[in-house]
């Protein structure tokens, strides 16, 4: 029998899982909501059974299941600590798989799977050295140092989306102001083009019929992309903060390349990766900018960077 992993990504919507080879060679693949009618967690378990099951396998000879969730959580046990994108309350996933399958299973942030998917697999495939950033909802980052996905001392590093780009700045979830992610991430978009559209109205409130609250970060990009010069001030503001917080990771880690990727990024394209290259120009040293790529798989980053955590998890228990 081949010797395979589980990759399982947990998203606020729909979770995945891939099942696959130590190349990423994948032999099944399943997809199912994260609010199914089992309840959250048992689902999780029902999903590795699955995936298992369609490549006519059984997940208690997997060599190794890695779990890529939102976070809050706790790396050591393994415990999702009652992340608010998933209303389950806290959770100690890699005890429930052990106890159920007897595999060894390492739990990781989302944004860190879908860096490590693409370092392995997609966009930062042939370097030792990148970065990632995941700009959706909100903004989380992976850093990769030689190979390896660096997680500091505290397990926590990595969090280029709390960086602060403007003192006294926006407010952002994490109670700080002017964090990347409070200028640069989708809700960014949305709750600066509220503001902006309030005082200054423009094309934006057009495309809500007027209501406001309505806005959000697509409407700013579908109103700056037509020229609306309202929305056009809030997403050359968001780029500009971007062209700072990655060429602030340029300066500090010296990456072969920076890949963005996430929700806005796959709505708005390789026009918006470039911009936010230019506006690293401004920010970098002189020897230290490096390419800005876009990410190269899509949706399914994270399920990939979870497989590949699985195997590394598998190596680390021969
Ligand atoms: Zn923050």
């Amino acid at each position: 029998m081949m010797r395979f992993a589980i990759g399982i990504d947990i998203g606020g919507t729909k979770m995945l899982a891939a099942l696959g080879d130590e190349r990423g060679n994948l032999l099944a693949e399943m997809a199912c909501s994260t609010h199914n009618v089992h309840g959250g967690e048992a689902g999780v378990t029902e999903l590795v059974e699955a995936v298992a099951v369609k490549a006519g396998l059984r997940p208690q000879d997997a060599a190794a299941i890695g779990v890529g969730a939102p976070g809050p959580m706790d790396l050591a046990t393994g415990t999702l600590l009652n992340p608010p994108n998933l209303g389950w309350g806290t959770v100690p996933i890699r005890q429930l798989i052990l106890d159920r399958f007897g595999v060894p299973t390492m739990l990781t942030n989302d944004c860190k799977a879908a860096g490590y998917g693409e370092f392995r697999f997609g966009a930062g495939r042939g370097t030792q050295n990148m970065v990632y950033l995941g700009i959706g909802t909100g903004i989380g980052g992976c850093v990769i140092i030689g190979g390896q996905v660096y997680v500091g001392a505290t397990g926590n590093a990595g969090e280029i989306g709390h960086t602060v780009i403007a003192l006294d700045g926006p407010l952002c979830g994490c109670g700080a102001r002017g964090c990347l992610e409070a200028l640069a991430s989708g809700s960014a978009l949305g709750r600066l083009g509220q503001e902006a559209a309030a005082t200054s109205g423009g094309q934006l409130l057009a495309l809500v019929n007027g209501d406001v609250k309505a806005i959000t970060g697509a409407h700013v990009a579908q109103a700056a992309a037509q020229g609306d010069p309202v929305a056009q001030g809030v997403f050359n503001y968001a780029i500009r903060g971007l062209g700072a917080g990655v060429g602030n990771v340029m300066n500090a880690f010296g990456p072969e390349r920076v890949v963005l990727g996430g929700g806005v990024v796959a709505k708005n394209g390789s026009g918006y990766v470039k911009r936010v290259e230019e506006a690293t120009q401004g920010f970098t040293l002189r020897g230290c900018g490096v390419p800005v790529v876009a990410a190269e798989l899509g949706e399914r980053s994270g399920v990939l960077g979870a497989l590949a955590h699985a195997w590394e998890q598998a190596r680390t228990h021969k």
